[in-house]
């Protein structure tokens, strides 16, 4: 598989030994160390903490990372195989100055990455991703003398710091009289422990599968619908409440209702919206290409959404700017700010779990008291020059659409809305349409695939 190391603004990411090696991991700490120099000036001593995923290259990798940190005279604290939120939470706790995570998420075993953090929890800003990238390409690394070198060290309080943060958001007693029967799969990512922790706490029965840290991915690790049939059948054997399924770093979440079926991805954050809604009125931030439910839950309340380019970090940095009670992304990502300001399938469960609690109502229920849109995503290859000619032919035929082109086009009609946006990763082109039925949504997909066969036959 001859793919390119992705250098982006949220981190690194490539095929472990073969564009991903312990010296580039290396000089990548080297480089986000020197960066931290820069920008952290007055402090005596800088740190970072470091979180992994469950993939047998994290280790390796973390290591190799922490070298380069120390190198340039970062300490490091190492807090072992832990969710991607639990980094941002003990960032802010230990006061460092930035954090690193490695992992790959969703993506197969054979894939790693660094994701990078600054001290306020999100992935850096454009300049600052640049900047790093500079210093990396470059190899301008101030290295430290040899009694300025960084040390490395390790804390394991994440487990019990996040869940006392989460749970501090709901009502832990009212959700344990309700004893739900869950079914958590944690595709032998980094979520399990901790998950199972949290969820004793709440007195759920749970029936854990591949909930065990080994980085060897039960099934395809997108917590989609096709990959979760496991779980959906261990729901319906179990006669379980609920089903949660979560990504290898446990930042995103998927739910299965208590019939054993997969409602989608998108019901996660509208779910947990529908909660945070019910207590209180505010606004609330999502990406153009996450479902109208949110719009539907907020606008009850007289609450705004704003609507960003699709990447967490703009979407966090949105909520701060704004002052949103609930946020995230309809890829089962959720943002509570008085968590962090990064995507936490933890905090999307216990938010579920108090819905349910309060309102005595089922999962499948619940779900069908929102939207009923219909959503479709497509893909189709196409390099920036290819993309640029299908938004443009799409802006002359969708004429009565309201236009929004901060990341690719959306387009909102009355009777739903298209997406169309490029990859920052790979030269393809997504196609995010939702509409009241299917048809409607089919005719809006079927009119840029004909745009996309007049342009390239
Ligand atoms: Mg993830």
């Amino acid at each position: 598989m001859a793919e390119q190391l992705i250098i982006s603004i949220s981190g690194m990411r490539g095929i472990v030994d073969e564009n991903l090696t312990a010296s580039i991991a290396s000089e990548y700490g080297c480089a986000f160390g020197t960066f931290l120099k820069d920008t952290c000036t007055g402090k005596q001593k800088l740190s970072v903490c470091i979180g992994t995923d469950s993939r047998p290259s994290g280790q390796m990798l973390k290591s190799a990372v922490i070298q380069g940190l120390n190198a340039v005279g970062v300490d490091a604290i190492d807090l072992a195989i832990v969710p991607t939120p639990s980094v941002g939470i003990m960032l802010r706790r230990l006061d460092c100055d930035g954090g690193l995570v490695i992992t790959a998420s969703h993506n197969p075993s054979q894939y790693n990455g660094i994701k990078l953090l600054l001290a306020n929890g999100i992935a850096p800003p454009s300049d600052a991703a640049e900047k790093i990238k500079k210093y990396y390409f470059d190899k301008q690394f101030a290295l430290a003398d040899s009694s300025n070198l960084g040390k490395a060290t390790s804390n394991n309080q994440t487990d019990d710091i996040h869940i006392a943060k989460v749970l501090a958001i709901v009502d832990k007693e009212k959700i344990s009289t309700e004893n739900f029967k869950v079914v958590l799969d944690s595709v032998n990512g980094a979520g399990g422990p901790i998950t199972k922790k949290l969820l004793a706490e709440l007195n759920c029965v749970v029936s854990p599968i591949n909930d065990e840290p080994n980085g060897l991915f039960a099934h395809t690790p997108e917590p989609t619908a096709e990959n979760l049939t496991g779980l959906c059948d261990v729901v319906k054997e179990q006669k379980a409440d609920i089903g949660f399924a979560q990504d290898p770093d446990a930042d995103r979440l998927a739910i299965v209702d208590e019939n054993g079926t997969y409602i989608g991805e998108e019901y996660t954050l509208a779910l947990a919206a529908k909660y945070i809604y019910s207590k209180k009125t505010g606004n609330a931030a999502t990406n153009l290409s996450t479902s109208r439910m949110i719009d539907d839950i907020a606008g009850k309340t007289g609450g705004q959404v704003y609507r960003t380019a699709v990447g967490e970090a703009n979407v966090a940095s949105a909520m701060m700017e704004n002052n949103c009670i609930i946020g995230g992304e309809g890829n089962g990502g959720v943002i509570d700010l008085r968590i962090g300001p990064i995507r936490d399938s933890l905090v999307a469960i216990v938010l579920v779990l108090q819905l349910m609690a309060e309102t005595g109502k089922t999962v499948s229920q619940l779900a069908s008291e929102l939207g009923d849109y219909y959503m479709n995503k497509e893909k189709f290859t196409a390099d920036k020059s290819q993309a640029q000619k299908i938004l443009d032919s799409a802006k002359e035929l969708f004429t009565d659409a309201k236009i929004d082109t901060t990341d690719g086009c959306r387009f909102d009609f009355e009777d739903g809305w298209l997406h169309l946006r490029s990859s920052n990763t790979e030269p393809v082109m997504r196609i995010i349409v939702e509409a009241k039925d299917k048809n409607t949504a089919r005719k809006y997909i079927d009119a840029v695939l004909n745009i996309r066969k007049k342009i390239f036959g």
